[in-house]
Parts: structure tokens; C-alpha cells; sequence
């Protein structure tokens, strides 16, 4: 394990820092990861997650609907890490962040949507899963409010959120971001993630591929430990910030 300093020295110089983000950096928000101590895999079965699922049962899309649109939904606030990333980014040393989280909370921690690619989508929009139409979110809601439980696309299609189930396409626009920001990338930090899921690491994988430093900061072992320039164990709400804030002292910022 490293210091923060040790890992501020690693990425010395660096102007166009890649932050790749995991389910761990929204855990300090309430919002359970999916592999760490108490991740949402040792509660439900992921095969309910999947594209074929949600098409086959009407049930499961009410409660889906309800979950979002419901009067029990929960709120989860950005907490310190993902103000952190929206710091570095206006300080101009960042290409941007790819995250795998489909929780929306980095744009609500301030980072521009042009700085960030969530390759498996976002809970801001709906589509049609026949033709990916767009529907909008407002209006999805009213017509739920007003008795619509399993609501469709006027094409007849099935609706459902822009968040990406198993057995779905990745989001072609977020993508290419992500391939802009993982090739233009001199140095990665990632926060949070196990480092596992794919195709989405190899984003990351790549930018350490090229010899550029790595920076892991998470809770227990990833899949890409022996790839880190440095690796910090511990809390990404406690972390990220000194890291940042270091940076940010190098730069004389
Ligand atoms: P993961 O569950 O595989 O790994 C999360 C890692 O973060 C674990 O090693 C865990 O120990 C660590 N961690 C937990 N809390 C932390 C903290 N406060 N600080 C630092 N590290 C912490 O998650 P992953 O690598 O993102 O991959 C799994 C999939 O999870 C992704 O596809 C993502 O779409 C999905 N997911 C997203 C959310 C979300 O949007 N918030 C929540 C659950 C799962």
C-alpha cells in the first residue's frame, strides 16, 4: 500500500488523467456495490437483471416502475469522493471520467455530462427496447401517476429506464467517449471498483497497457492490483479528496 503523497507523485506532471469509477464510490451515499462486504449479489439473484428477464415479466416491470417512480424511492445524495472528481475536473487536469455506476450521482456532484461517459447508462432517460425510441422521463411518470403501471412506447414496444441490464448493448455514444477518454488518457486513477466487470475495464486496462501510471484507490483487492503504480486501501469519501488535494497543491493550485 501507498501514501497519498506517493500516489499525488505518481501522477506528477500528468494533464489528461483518466478517473474510472465503481459501485464503491456511491456506497458512502447509501447505494450497496454489487461485490464488497455487503453487496446487493449476497441479497438477490443477478440473473433477475437481465434484459430477458424484464421482458418476460410484466411483474417485475411494475416493480421497477414503482421503485422509480414510486413514493418510496429513496434519495441518495454525491458525497465527498464524486465532489472530488468534479474538482479535478475544473482544475483541467482531467480527460474525463468513465464511470460503471448508473446512479447519475457524479452529475449531481457537478461534473459537466460532456466530461463523463457512464458506459452502462444513466437513470435520466427512457427508451423503447424494441427500437430504443426516447421517451420522456416527465411524461413516463404522469402517465404511471395516472394508472399507466406497465407503460409502452407508441411503437407498442416495451419502455424501460436508460440503465443498462445484462444481455443489453452498451450506450454507442457513452462508448465512444469512453475510447475517446481511455486513448487520450496519460495516467488513470480508479476508485472503487473491483476492476472485474468487462468490457468496462479494459478502458482503464488499456491507459496502464500504454505504460501511463495507475492509481487504485479501493476497500479490499482488485482484479488490477498488480498493474497499480500506487494503491490506496481505504474509505474513496476520505481518500479521493486529499488525493485531489494534492494534486492540486502540485500544480501549485
Ligand atoms: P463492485 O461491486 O464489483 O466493486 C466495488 C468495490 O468497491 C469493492 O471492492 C468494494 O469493497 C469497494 N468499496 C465499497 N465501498 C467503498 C468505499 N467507500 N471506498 C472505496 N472502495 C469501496 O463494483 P464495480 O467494480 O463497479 O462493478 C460492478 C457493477 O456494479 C458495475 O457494472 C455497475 O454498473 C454496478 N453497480 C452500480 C451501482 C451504482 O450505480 N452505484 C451499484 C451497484 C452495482
Amino acid at each position: 500500500m501507498h501514501t497519498i503523497a506517493e500516489a499525488a507523485a505518481a501522477l506528477a506532471g500528468r494533464e489528461r488523467i483518466l478517473v474510472f469509477t465503481g459501485a464503491g464510490i456511491s456506497t458512502e451515499s447509501g447505494i450497496p456495490d454489487f461485490r464488497g462486504p455487503n453487496g446487493v449479489w449476497k441479497k438477490v439473484d443477478p440473473k433477475n437483471f437481465t434484459l430477458r428477464h424484464y421482458v418476460q415479466n410484466p411483474d417485475f416491470r411494475r416493480q421497477r416502475w414503482e421503485r422509480w417512480f414510486g413514493a418510496q424511492r429513496p434519495t441518495h445524495r454525491p458525497n465527498a469522493a464524486h465532489r472530488a472528481v468534479a474538482q479535478l475536473w475544473s482544475t483541467g487536469r482531467m480527460i474525463g471520467c468513465i464511470t460503471q455506476n448508473i446512479d447519475g450521482l457524479h452529475v449531481d456532484g457537478g461534473l459537466p455530462e460532456s466530461a463523463l461517459a457512464e458506459v452502462h447508462g444513466n437513470p435520466r432517460g427512457i427508451m423503447c427496447v424494441d427500437q430504443g425510441h426516447p421517451s420522456k422521463v416527465a411524461e413516463v411518470r404522469e402517465r404511471w401517476q395516472a394508472g399507466e403501471l406497465d407503460p409502452r412506447c407508441d411503437c407498442g414496444s416495451i419502455l424501460k429506464s436508460t440503465v443498462i441490464m445484462f444481455g443489453e448493448n452498451l450506450p454507442p455514444a457513452a462508448t465512444y467517449l469512453a475510447y475517446q477518454f481511455s486513448t487520450s488518457a496519460d495516467a488513470a486513477i480508479a476508485v472503487g471498483s473491483t476492476i472485474s466487470v468487462f468490457p468496462a475495464a479494459e478502458y482503464l486496462l488499456s491507459v496502464a497497457d500504454r505504460r501511463h501510471p495507475l492509481v487504485i484507490l479501493n476497500m479490499g483487492p482488485t482484479d488490477a492490483d498488480e498493474l497499480a503504480t500506487a494503491r490506496l486501501e481505504g474509505k474513496a469519501g476520505d481518500l479521493l479528496p486529499q488525493l485531489i488535494s494534492a494534486l492540486q497543491a502540485q500544480a501549485g493550485g
